[in-house]
């Protein structure tokens, strides 16, 4: 269960999905320093509470929500939990994802699927029923997590790079929808950046990669984390569906 926020200097209230390390972990750690309550979601409890702490030592209003984002009816009650105690919902950063990559010949419908429903189906679920509660408060921030890959295409990626095209699509067409209603809709497109996720990639690979970046290194976490603290702040008011890349010049 959601715990309601407790001071009355809350900014806004934010929900993080995979929010137990990297990208994730590095977002809602900057939401909160900019001073809003953080909803964390992730499978593991364990890793979001230790998340949690951290924030909380730091000052930090949060609050923890462990759910699979792959079932429907977790990703419902998710929402209608955090709405019920926090009273709103105003930002919301769909971040959680999965790769199970291979090339087309051998993907199986089981790793397609898997991709498509957690990294769009379960984003297409939040910002739906975040949606109204948004519109309650005529303000709202939806930033959902791309990548390069979903602009670019990637060998080996034909389901990920179809969730994170997905997810390009799905959020410029939420922006032209609900821009009336004061809120903004957008994607972050990180490129390489050191997580547990480019970690599992082979080092020959990253290393070439790198290599041809015109800023010659791996992203930071916290360089995601600024950019989504700039698109849900009031300075990105006049700004929705755009695709910020944060790739060191990958697409440039
Ligand atoms: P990690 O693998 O480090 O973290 C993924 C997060 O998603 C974890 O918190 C994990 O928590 C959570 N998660 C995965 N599946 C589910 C699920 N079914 N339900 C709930 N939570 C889930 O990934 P990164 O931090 O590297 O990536 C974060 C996002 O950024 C992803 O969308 C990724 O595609 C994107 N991205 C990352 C890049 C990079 O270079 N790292 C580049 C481009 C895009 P748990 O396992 O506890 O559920």
């Amino acid at each position: 269960m959601t715990a309601a926020p407790d001071s009355d200097q809350i900014q806004r209230i934010a929900l993080v999905t995979g929010a137990s390390r990297g990208l994730g972990k590095a977002i809602a750690t900057q939401l909160a320093a900019d001073g809003h309550h953080v909803v964390l979601v992730a499978r593991s409890a364990d890793a979001i509470e230790a998340v949690a702490a951290d924030i909380t030592s730091s000052g930090g209003s949060v609050a923890c929500h462990p759910c699979d984002l792959s079932d429907d009816a977790a990703v419902d009650a998710l929402l209608e939990g955090v709405v019920e105690s926090c009273g709103r919902l105003d930002i919301l950063v769909n971040n959680a994802g999965i790769t199970r990559d291979g090339l087309i010949l051998r993907m199986s419908d089981e790793d397609f699927d898997a991709v498509i429903t957690t990294n769009l189906r379960a984003a297409f679920r939040l910002c739906r029923a975040a949606a109204r509660p948004m519109m309650r408060g005529r303000w709202g921030r939806m930033i959902n997590i791309g990548s390069v890959v979903g602009v670019m295409g990637n060998p080996g990626q034909a389901n990920y790079a179809a969730a994170k095209a997905g997810l390009i699509g799905m959020t410029k067409s939420i922006g032209k929808e609900l821009g009336g209603k004061g809120i903004t809709a957008n994607v972050v497109a990180p490129g390489f950046i050191g997580t547990d996720m480019t970690d599992a990639l082979p080092e020959q690979l990253v290393k070439e990669a790198v290599a041809k970046l015109p800023l010659k290194r791996l992203g930071l976490p916290e360089e995601i984390a600024n950019a989504v603290s700039f698109l849900a702040s009031e300075k990105a008011a006049y700004i929705t569906g755009h695709v910020l890349a944060v790739d060191g010049g990958l697409l440039s």
